[in-house]
């Protein structure tokens, strides 16, 4: 099994029902074991236009190899209705796969740690609620969150309903 981190975002119709609803199926297809998923954030896009967005992080073991893994992902992000008019369009629904144990992958379609994970508040602030003590090859948690304060987030209160 390998331990993974999977970046949750959306920004369309109903956001924060799409992430939970997304963070369900992931939890379904992880099977038994850890499954955590981070409190939420709100946060405005980056490099992006459209309303805010609503992000997290999940973390669990998977017996997928990357790539399996990433066509799950893409298949969650299908079922939700998950179109690409154009680059960095606003989305039902995003799953990018930030960590796959301690590999490095580099293909075409799949580069793993997610290369822009480290310059992302909406990646970080979730992260280091799920892992605090993880490192990047760009620095520990708290100095690249620090490196991104100009980034405006904000935690989504937790719903006791949830
Ligand atoms: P960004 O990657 O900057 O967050 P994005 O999530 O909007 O941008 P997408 O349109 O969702 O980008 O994905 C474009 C392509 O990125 C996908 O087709 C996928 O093959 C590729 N990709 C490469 N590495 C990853 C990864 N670690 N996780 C998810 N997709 C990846
Ligand atoms: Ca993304
Ligand atoms: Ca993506």
């Amino acid at each position: 099994m390998t331990r993974c981190y999977i970046g949750l975002g959306a920004n369309l119709g109903e956001a924060q029902s799409v992430l939970l609803a997304a963070a369900g199926q992931l939890e379904d297809a992880a099977g038994t074991g850890t499954f955590r998923l981070s409190p939420l954030y709100r946060s405005a896009p980056v490099d992006a236009s459209g309303p805010d967005y609503v992000n997290a992080v999940a973390e669990f073991d998977t017996a997928l190899d990357a790539h399996a893994l990433l066509s799950m992902l893409q298949r969650i992000e299908q079922a939700h209705g998950r179109e690409r008019p154009y680059r960095n369009a606003p989305r039902t629904l995003d799953l990018d796969l930030l960590l796959y144990g301690d590999w490095h992958i580099d293909d075409p379609d799949l580069t793993v740690p997610h290369p822009r994970m480290h310059q992302r508040a909406f990646v970080l602030r979730p992260l280091a609620d799920l892992a605090p003590g993880l490192k990047l090859a760009q620095g520990t948690l708290p100095d690249l969150i620090a490196a991104c304060a100009d980034q405006a987030i904000t935690r989504i209160p937790d719903d006791p309903r949830r």
